[in-house]
């Protein structure tokens, strides 16, 4: 019977491809790695370089595919990994890293790290070795189609108090429509205000749209596992509400990793092309704003800025419609000094957020985004991920930081709403 490390080790030999192995072949050991990342420059500890969090995978790739790593291996000269070894690369793979791709961005050889930290995740999974934490997230997601476990019920709830709240009727399981919204579960249990705010900017634009009872859920929690099964399961279900509701376009909400999902790697991960179209809610609202559809009075005056979650405008390329929308209803729209594809990220996504054990380093590295918006004097910070959105609250409140944190959908649909009042 194969023990739970052979299956690590096995998968990680599985997962190491042309890519992988050309990363590691060509990494030169410059370090620039470690500069870009952010749990590296707040703890000085050269254990968290990125390349260095995948050197079981390098050690493996080393032995099982080069002449010169057999010939290491055979003389003596090169260790195999070991149990104790997988064990301690959790804390480096899931528990310091949110999968921000700085590291990726910088490598001078064109080194994709977090494409290899995504494997290394996998085949710390295959080994058990998952954080508990993400494993249930997957099972609660697989279970109940929510991240957070809840029924259909409570996003029934909420509708219906966003209804109540807009006196606009909204679509569940609606064909035909043009868009198919989803939302992740922070934003339907923590940060549920977006829902009346959406009903209201798409009433304005004449945009019809649903929600789906099958197919909500945004998130993705296959994703940060290193789940492809998992991952793939969760796309599948949207794919699938999608075709039985006729839908062409399908909205992700804000929620960087629930973008990366559904847009970019999904018809990679369930093997064939979509029928229809991805766009982040932000590139919808911007393309309302270029038709007309969405106006408003320039401007308030109140000091705001930016902070660029990094899945959805370092990985997924969404960096300008934000600019455009922020510009439309601010005269004080203040930019971080490092931003778009440069952002520091906010210490809590690829699932570190959900990790217990991560708490204490998370705290630490948010010393970095405290200063970038410490900098800047103001009084809001807005963002476009519900993940972001937690970690920069969680942070300004530990800190003492006298700022507030938006999402861009509500601050839009606030700035629509004074016009209307007035
Ligand atoms: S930046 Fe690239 S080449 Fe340099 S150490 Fe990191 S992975 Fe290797
Ligand atoms: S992806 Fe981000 S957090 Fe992870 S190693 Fe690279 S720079 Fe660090």
């Amino acid at each position: 019977m194969t023990t739970s490390f052979e299956q690590g080790i096995n998968t990680l030999k599985r997962v190491i491809d042309a890519p992988i192995a050309s990363y590691f072949s060509s990494c030169t050991r410059c370090g620039l790695c470690a500069q870009a990342c952010v749990f590296y420059t707040e703890t000085g500890d050269a254990k968290y370089t990125p390349i260095r969090r995948v050197e079981p995978m390098r050690r493996i790739w080393e032995q099982e595919y080069t002449a010169v790593g057999k010939l290491k291996k055979l003389i003596g000269l090169s260790k195999t990994v070991t149990e104790q070894e997988l064990e301690d690369t959790v804390e480096l793979a899931f528990e310091s890293c949110t999968t921000c791709g700085r590291c990726s961005m910088v490598c001078p050889v064109g080194n994709d790290i977090v494409y290899m930290i995504r494997r290394m995740r996998e085949g710390l999974t295959a080994a058990g070795l998952g954080p508990k934490e993400l494993r249930a997230a997957a099972v609660r997601t697989l279970e109940t189609g929510s991240v957070m476990g809840f029924p259909m019920k409570t996003l029934e709830a909420q509708v219906r108090a966003a209804e109540e709240e807009t006196g606009i009727k909204i679509n569940i399981d609606e064909p035909n429509v043009d868009y198919l919204l989803l939302l992740s579960s922070a934003e339907v249990m923590q940060f549920n205000e977006i829902i009346a705010a959406l009903a209201q900017i798409f009433q304005e634009a004449k945009v019809t749209w649903t929600l789906s009872s099958t197919a909500h859920e945004a998130g993705n929690p296959g994703m940060h596992l290193g789940s492809s099964e998992i991952e793939a399961a969760m796309i599948n279900k949207i794919v699938e509400a999608a075709e039985e509701l006729n839908i062409k376009n399908v909205i992700s909400p804000e929620c960087g990793h629930a973008y990366m999902a559904i847009r970019w790697e999904g018809p990679n991960v369930i093997g064939r092309p979509y029928p229809f179209k991805v766009y982040h809610i932000i590139e919808v609202l911007d393309k309302l704003r270029e038709e007309g559809r969405m106006n408003t009075e320039c401007c308030d005056a109140e000091r705001i800025t930016f902070h660029d979650p990094c899945q959805a405008a370092r990985r997924g390329g969404v960096n300008e419609p934000q600019r455009n929308l922020l510009n439309m209803v601010s005269s004080n729209f203040i930019e971080m000094e490092d931003r778009k594809a440069c952002n520091w990220c906010c210490g809590g996504g690829g699932g570190v957020n959900s990790i217990e054990k991560s708490e204490p380093l998370m705290d630490k590295v948010f010393h970095r985004k405290r200063a970038q918006i410490e900098m800047l004097d103001v009084t809001t910070v807005v963002t476009m991920c519900a993940t972001c959105r937690n970690a920069l609250e969680e942070g300004a409140e530990k800190n003492g930081m006298d700022i507030r944190v938006m999402g861009l959908t509500e601050v839009l649909a606030n700035r629509l709403l004074k016009e209307k009042k007035s």
